[in-house]
């Protein structure tokens, strides 16, 4: 798992340093990567950047960029390429967080990806304005994704929830067309942005429930296309993340959720239950199955 981190001079390192002891607490579990970054801006918040050096010296596994909410977009994603390079991290980018069509902050990034060689180690979040343009745009900026070893992150329950909101009716959804990018041989992954808080009120962490929700508002139906829904929880984010022995193969880490489904797009389709996971060979969680009591077969507790 991947998880964004807000580093600024009001909450200084306690975010990061909380997240990093439970990275440690519950490594036997899972692994946690931390990418630092500034939520409130860089260029117009002066100490944030001096916290993110010092959050990448501590061990922060990579970082990310809000270019969004800076008073100077291009040149936060110049600083945050620059800090990237400096310790030889991957960059994690949240933009373009609206659905005006007019500008975006994806262009800077990929000047930069292609600029740095830094190819295949960018991912950008959101990226809402890929909702509001027709195909053909779709189609050059898909192009130019891809050949920029840029990867998109759509967040599903996030982006529906505040999308559109200066629309009262014919509401668009707000979520970007990850499927439709997948063709053109860009990244692509569906994730949790914020859950149970403010952004997003609901949710339960279930990468499961983001890929159905997804093809429900990208009307997926079909079996090979619940099947790519699949594979941007599983193995896109894996690619993503560059994480070599990701699968099930001899050889390879025993990291394992097992779903109670026959197969992929069933998994999807009826937002199937994890009955374990396993890390390293092994079990590090488990959740029983339903039981049936019926009628003459059970006793009253
Ligand atoms: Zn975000």
């Amino acid at each position: 798992m991947r998880t964004h981190v807000e580093v600024d001079p009001r909450i200084g390192l306690r975010s990061f340093e909380a997240i990093r002891r439970l990275k440690a607490d519950y490594r036997w579990a899972i692994d946690l990567e931390i990418c630092v970054f500034p939520q409130e801006g860089l260029l117009n918040d002066p100490g944030t950047e001096e916290l993110l050096v010092a959050a990448c010296k501590a061990g922060a596994d990579l970082i990310g960029g809000c270019p969004y909410t800076d008073i100077k977009p291009h040149e936060q994603i110049v600083r945050i390429f620059a800090i990237a390079k400096q310790f030889d991290l991957d960059v994690d980018f949240h933009l373009d967080f609206d659905l005006d069509p007019s500008w975006m902050h994806l262009d800077e990034v990929c000047r930069q990806a292609t600029a740095h060689r830094w190819g295949g180690r960018v991912a950008i979040g959101h990226v809402t304005k890929l909702s509001a343009i027709d195909h053909e745009s779709l189609d050059a900026i898909g192009r130019r994704l891809a050949d920029a070893g840029v990867a998109v992150t759509v967040l599903p329950a996030t982006d529906l929830f505040l999308m559109g909101r200066g629309h009262d009716h014919s509401i668009p959804r707000g979520v970007a067309p990850a499927h439709k990018l997948l063709h053109h041989g860009v990244t692509c992954s569906l994730a949790t942005n914020n859950v149970l808080n403010p952004f997003t009120p609901f949710g339960d962490c279930s990468l499961i429930r983001m890929a159905n929700l997804y093809a429900n508002i990208a009307r997926l139906g079909r079996m090979n296309e619940l099947d790519a829904c699949l594979d941007m929880v599983t193995t896109l984010p894996a690619k993503l993340m560059n994480l070599t022995n990701y699968g099930l193969a001899v050889g390879n880490a025993a990291d394992i959720v097992a779903l109670d489904c026959k197969d992929g797009h069933s998994a999807v389709a009826e937002l199937a239950r994890p009955l374990f996971a396993m890390k390293d060979g092994r079990k590090t969680v488990s959740h029983a199955p339903p039981v049936l009591h019926r009628p003459g077969s059970d006793r009253a507790y």
